[in-house]
């Protein structure tokens, strides 16, 4: 029997707060795990992640890489048998990492993300060229992908200049609510 302090129950119930799911329900089954395409790269299955937060291993939780390698694939959801929202946990997650500041374990990922936020609030919508630009700006990386790159392109998979939504103070308003 393991006795949890209220210490420990206040991470697991910030996480719970932020991401709307309750994760106590887990039987700890491992089918998210089975079913996740991911899992190879992650140091913790999803289900060991939802473990940490139980047992108020804070900082365990918020340094793993896990939280950053879900893609929100959802098949871990779609086949939990008590219907958790793994990725929603994964968010909230990474979100209190980014909040508390902690060493970011796939900081790639991270800057990933934000330039894909970046040209949403932009233009309303992604711009694949201007990411993957300024992705491998911040990284000093130009060649690494340059062939596929140069296939897309070709292939008119990359446009070259954005597409804008037409309201763009309705972008402006959902970013300003964040
Ligand atoms: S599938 Fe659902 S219940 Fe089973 S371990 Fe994963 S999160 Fe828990």
């Amino acid at each position: 029997m393991i006795n949890l302090g209220n210490e420990h129950h206040e991470f697991a119930d910030e996480i719970k707060a932020d991401s709307g799911i309750n994760f106590n329900v887990c039987l700890h089954c491992k089918t998210c795990a089975n079913g996740c395409p991911f899992i190879e790269g992650m140091d913790y299955a999803p289900n060991a992640v939802i473990r940490l937060v139980q047992l108020g291993l804070e900082d365990v939780a918020l340094e793993c890489s896990s939280i950053w390698i879900c893609v929100g694939y959802n098949t871990c959801s779609s086949y939990c048998p008590m219907a958790i929202d793994i990725p929603a946990v994964m968010d909230g997650l990474r979100h209190k990492a980014i909040e508390k500041g902690v060493k970011i374990a796939e900081p790639d990922v991270l800057n990933f993300h934000t330039e894909v936020l970046n040209t949403v609030k932009k233009y309303g919508r992604t711009h694949k060229l201007e990411i993957m630009m300024r992705y491998k700006l911040k990284k000093m990386d130009f060649l690494s992908d340059m062939g596929l790159g140069l296939k897309m392109l070709k292939k008119r998979k990359l446009d070259l200049t954005p597409s804008k939504v037409q309201d763009k103070k309705a972008i402006e308003k959902i970013f300003k609510e964040k």
